[in-house]
Parts: C-alpha cells; structure tokens; sequence
C-alpha cells in the first residue's frame, strides 16, 4: 500500500491509499474531488472507498463527485457521525476494523475535535516498517484540533490513544499548520532541545515549500506540547500540576496564539 500525499483547498491534504498490483486506491478525507480524480486518471485506478476522519466540510467536501464517479465504493465514517457525512454507508466504532488491499486497518474513537471524530491506524506489515496513523484533525504535526463539540478531558482521553501506539508511526494528518504550531509550542516548552531542533528544519523545509507531513509519532511525543500534559516543563509554564487542566490550559492560550 502505497500513500499518496495530494494538496486541497489552501492547508488541506487528501491521502490517497494506492494498491498497484489490484489498480485500486482509496482515499483518506477528500476535501475536494478534483485532485483526487487527476491523481486516479493518472494511475489509472478504481476508487474502491473513502475513509472519512469527521464530518467537516474541508475532509468530506469531494464525497459526493467521488461517489457519482465510482458509484460502487464505500463510504466509511463514524457512527455518531451519521446524518453527517455525505454517502457514508459504514458506521465505524472504536475497535473495528475495515480492510484496504492486503492490509487492516483499526478503528480509533478519538472524540475531542468533534463528537463523532474516528482515526484509522494501519499497524507496519512488517517488522521495522512504519504503522500509519490517519488522524484528521486530532493530532497535528506539533499540534492538536480545537475542541469544537469535545472537552479537554475525552481529547487527553484521545491523544492517549494515538500516544499509545508505536514511535515508528507515520502520523497523516489533515492541514500542513507545522510551522504555526511549533512557533507556539516554543512559548510553551522553550528548553526543549528536539522541539527547538524541529522548529529550524520545519523553517527550512517551509522556506522550500516542502510538506512537513507525515512526521513521526516518536518525534511527536518528544516535541508536541499536545501530547505532553504530564511533562513537568509545561506543567509548570501554565501554572498547573494536573493533567488535563494542564492540556486545557495550553490548547486555551494555543487558540488564542
Ligand atoms: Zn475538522
């Protein structure tokens, strides 16, 4: 399985999962159709699904287009989602598990952005290959989604999940807003070495218009300021010796920054 990166709308990516010896591909929150059915035409591919994250129009934009054009895919999504997401026929909970190409893919419930809001986690096929992570808008690279329908308390209770799984994951995530986001997990976790070092190659990689995503997982946990409630550093920048006040306080000055 082959992951194709595609750039949408102004920050948005489509991913687009490519199986090349059953010319097939699926594709991961498609913002809009137009750059997916390039992508197609050029591979000469069937689109067999789409795997939604969550029901905002910049990941479910292209449904439509895309399913009168390959009426017999699959629209996969969440199951608080339904009503929500257009064409969505399966209704995901945490724990299931759909299937693309060879491979298998876990459900995660990772509530928090919005209500209903799914991950999906590819675990590496084999050993010391990458798993791939599909995380919408809950985990960014140096960053996290705002809480538009979720409480700091069910977004720990999510990025727990993600933080769970294995340093070696590819995290794909939906907006190219690395560069921000570092900028502001500075003012927070200033002594951090590996955030300050990811900072200068984000700036450099930026100032060549390069994506910065995928990064990986490892490199998240040791720099993103979401996914390090408990680290005393930042306990300390906002005044807080509790974890999800400490997540809540950070994510508040964040949206604010
Ligand atoms: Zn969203």
């Amino acid at each position: 399985m082959q992951v194709i990166r595609l750039e949408a709308l102004s920050d948005n990516y489509i991913f687009l999962l490519y199986d090349a010896e059953q010319n097939i591909a699926a594709v991961v929150d498609p913002a809009e159709a137009e750059p997916v059915l390039k992508q197609l035409t050029q591979l000469n591919a069937v689109l067999v699904a789409i795997f939604n994250t969550h029901h905002h129009g910049d990941h479910v934009g292209g449904n439509q287009q895309l399913i009168q054009k390959f009426p017999q895919l699959t629209v996969y999504g969440g199951a608080e989602d339904r009503g929500r997401i257009p064409g969505q026929q399966v209704f995901l909970q945490q724990g299931d598990r759909i299937q693309f190409s060879s491979r298998t893919a876990e459900v995660i419930f990772v509530p928090g952005h919005t209500r209903a809001h799914i991950a999906y986690y590819f675990p590496p096929e084999n050993l010391g290959e990458t798993g791939e992570l599909f995380c919408g808008d809950t985990l960014f690279a140096g960053g996290c989604g705002r809480l538009f329908e979720g409480t700091p308390t069910q977004m720990v209770d999510s990025l727990s999940k993600i933080r769970a799984l294995p340093d070696n994951t590819r995290v794909w995530c939906a907006h190219e807003y690395t560069l921000s986001n570092l900028k502001f997990a500075l003012t927070v976790d200033g002594d951090n070495a590996d955030l300050q070092r990811r900072y200068d190659e984000v700036t450099v990689a930026r100032n060549h218009q390069e994506a910065t995503i995928p990064s990986l997982l490892g490199v998240e946990k040791r720099t993103n300021p979401f996914l390090r409630w408990e680290q005393k550093a930042l306990q300390l920048a906002v005044k807080s010796s509790d974890p999800v006040q400490t997540f809540a306080r950070i994510r508040g000055m964040k949206d604010k920054f």
